[in-house]
This record gives structure tokens, sequence and C-alpha cells, in this order.
């Protein structure tokens, strides 16, 4: 497989490899934080790489933001914890006054802010996101929030939010999408004060919350870009997003796919290497094939991208392929490893529950074939 940016996949994997699958588990047992993971990778200014120098970060292109996450992934560590660091960042840069952009970007790239926690989707609105019913209403200098956030991941474990809120009621005749607006927030001075974050227990180890908001009060200069226009902010971060997690996947891919070469190497069963009968062999094959296919797609993306266009399509097709592909190489190596795949020891069952997730969050397969059917193939919208 072709390597870019080896010196960079080569320092990644010199860090993880401090972060061992003991390391792992045991967090998964408590459903603990890896702080001392994020804080290293914090130090070393990996999450800072899509901060321009002039803020404080390295400047590099979103492939080098992919090479990082793919291959933490690739190591069998967990980027979940922090890549929102890396991009949830986008939104202030690209929309956000001069000010704040002076104000915070500085202070995330040093690692001594964290804004890592983006609350969008809520417990009735799901993915219809124009029916949040979150709003945020001026009075004199602030803006009074209410409402409920669900699957805000990360809350517990920054210091801003980044939050789509309802500025303008929805009234008949007008876009869902319209009259919504980003807003930071300091969850520093919130919590407790208007602000109330509960940890959700999940399936594997994601740090994601409830969040509820009563009568919270944060300034109206935290409001980002022009009031209303949220949604646009919003839309226009998520090819970024769709396209590191697509890498994500690509490492969870690869470290299946390795994992079960090894093994399918060193057991034998029936006086031979469990390697050696094709019934074993042809389904690594195919998560292979599956996940350099996918691979493909992700670096199409990522070269629109970096060219300065809108690859919606692309983003979406690399998410969802990409997604497929680690699922895919996860179901094979949990056969390969028949019994002990179960095993924790093995941290096959781990990386299961993990990737799993990205056939859901953060956009569901269903909903990126519709946006294919509708917007590349021209068939009528479904919803
Ligand atoms: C662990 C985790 C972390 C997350 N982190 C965040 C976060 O940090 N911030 C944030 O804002 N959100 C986050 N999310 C939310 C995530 O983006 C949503 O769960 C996801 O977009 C799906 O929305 P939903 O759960 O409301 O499902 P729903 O919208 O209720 O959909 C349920 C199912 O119905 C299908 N469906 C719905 N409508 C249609 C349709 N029109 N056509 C076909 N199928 C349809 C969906 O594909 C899905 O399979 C997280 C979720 C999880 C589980």
């Amino acid at each position: 497989m072709e390597r870019d940016y080896a010196d960079l996949r080569d320092a990644i994997a010199k860090l993880c490899a401090n972060y061992p699958g003991t390391y792992w588990r045991a967090l998964d047992r408590d459903m603990a934080y890896p702080t001392a993971f994020v804080e290293e990778l914090t130090q070393a200014g990996w999450l800072s790489v899509l901060i321009p120098e002039a803020y404080g970060g390295s400047g590099l292109p979103l492939s080098a933001a992919a090479a990082i996450l793919e291959e933490m992934q690739a190591q069998g560590c967990n980027a979940g914890a922090c890549h929102a660091q890396m991009y949830t960042m986008g939104t202030v840069l690209r929309h956000g006054s001069d000010a704040q952009k002076q104000r915070y970007l500085p202070q995330i790239a040093s690692g001594a802010l964290r804004l890592q926690a983006f609350g969008v989707t809520e417990p009735t609105s799901g993915t219809d996101t124009g029916a949040l019913k979150t709003t945020a209403v001026r009075d004199g200098d602030d803006l009074v929030i209410n409402g409920q956030k669900l699957w805000t991941s990360r809350a517990a474990h920054s210091d801003l939010m980044l939050l789509l809120a309802r500025t303008t009621p929805l009234t008949e005749g007008v876009k869902s999408t319209d009259g919504l607006s980003v807003v930071l927030v300091d969850m520093r001075d919130a919590v407790n004060n208007g602000l109330t974050v509960r940890p959700i227990r999940t399936m594997m180890n994601h740090a994601t919350t409830e969040v509820f908001f009563d009568n919270l009060r944060v300034p109206a200069a935290n409001l980002i870009g022009e009031e209303g226009k949220g949604f646009r902010y919003i839309l226009s971060g998520m090819n970024a997003e769709r396209i590191l997690i697509a890498a994500e996947c690509i490492g969870d891919a690869r470290w299946f796919i390795e994992k079960s070469v090894t093994y399918a190497k060193d057991r034998h069963v029936f006086g031979r290497a469990i390697g050696q009968n094709q019934g074993v062999q042809f389904p690594i094959a195919k998560a292979y094939a599956n996940m350099r296919a996918a691979d493909l797609m992700v670096k199409e993306a990522l070269r629109l991208y970096e060219a300065g266009g809108n690859p919606g399509a692309e983003a979406n097709m690399a998410k969802m392929l990409a997604a497929d592909a680690s699922f895919e190489a996860a179901n094979a190596c949990i056969q390969t490893h028949g019994g002990f795949g179960f095993a924790e020891d093995y941290d096959v069952e781990r990386k299961f529950r993990e990737t799993r997730l990205y056939q859901v969050a953060p956009i569901s397969t269903n909903l990126i074939l519709s946006y294919l059917s509708e917007h590349v193939l021209g068939l009528p919208r479904s919803y």
C-alpha cells in the first residue's frame, strides 16, 4: 500500500506504541477517557495540524490530518477521543470574525483550550436537523439558551462547545434549516450555571453525553458568523469531517486485516495453519480488496477537497465505503479468531464494537445513499 506522509506516520506509530491494547482495555472496562493519550497528542502538536501557522498550528493540508488519524487507528488506538479537536475549529476559522479567530485559535492550537464538543443532534429531531428545538434568544448583550442535545461527544472533556440552535422561530413558508445559528459556548463558565452534562453509557467507550440548557446565558458576541446562517456553516465543515472519519475507518480495516493475517498464520488446527484454508483466506482477502478500493475514494475526496472543490458526493461515498470496509474487516477478523475473537484480551471484540459506530455516526448509511440518489443520480427526494 502506498504510504504518503511516511515520516508523519512513523512518528504517530511511535507515539501509539506507548498505548498498547492493555491501556485501551483498562479504559474500556471503566468507560474512562484516554487522558494520557490525548495529552501526549496535544503536546506533540498532532491535533493542531489543520490550524494555520499564523494562529500557532502547523497549517498542514487535510490529507496530513487523514494520515495521522488513519495511522492511530491502524495502530489499535482510538482517535474518536480527540479527532474533533482537529476539525471542529474549522467553523471558527472559516466563519468567525478576526477577533474570534485571534482569541480562540492560538489557544486551541496550544491545547490551552479544548474545542471538541459539537452539539447538533437532539433527541426528537434526529437526522432532521431543521427540526431541532434548542433555542437561543437575544436578551440585551446575551443569548439565553434553552433545550437539550443528545450524543454530544466529549462534552465532559472539552472547554468549548460549538452549538447549533434556533435563533429565529420556525414559521410557515420558511425553510426549516434557516434561522439556525452557531454559538460558541464556554462550558467552563456554564456547567452548573444553566448547563448540565450527563454521560451516556454506550456499547463502546466513547465519552458521549446528553446536555441540558436551562436559561444558559452566553454573550451574543459568541455567535459565529451571521445570525440565522448556522446550518450552512455546519454543512461547510461536514466534508472534512466525513473524509477524516473515512480515513479512520481505513486505519481500522488495516488493523483488523493485519491482526487476521497474523493469527491465521499462527493458529494451527487439524495439524496446519488455519490460514491455509481458503475459507479463512478469502474473507480476509476480500476485506483487503474492499479496504483498498475505499482508500482510493478517500484519496479522491482529499484531492478534490484540497483543490478547493466541494466534494460532497466523494466525501459521503468515502465515508460509507470506508465504514463498510472496516466493518467487513472486523467481521472477518472475529471469524478468523474463532472463539478468541470474543475474548477481551485479543482486542478484536473491542475494535469491532468501536468501528460499528461509523455505520451510524456522524451520518448514517441510509442518509448517504439518499444524498447520492437525490443529488448525484437526480432521483426524487425521498423525505
Ligand atoms: C456514539 C455517538 C456519538 C455521537 N456524537 C455526536 C456529536 O458529537 N454531536 C452530534 O451532534 N451528534 C453526535 N451523534 C449523533 C449522530 O450523528 C446520529 O446518531 C446520527 O446522525 C443518526 O441520527 P439519529 O441517531 O437521530 O437517528 P435517526 O435520525 O432517528 O434515524 C434512525 C435510523 O433511521 C434511518 N433514517 C432516518 N431518516 C431516514 C430517511 N429519510 N431515509 C432512510 N432512512 C432514514 C437512519 O439512517 C437510522 O438508521 C453521535 C451518535 C453516537 C451514537
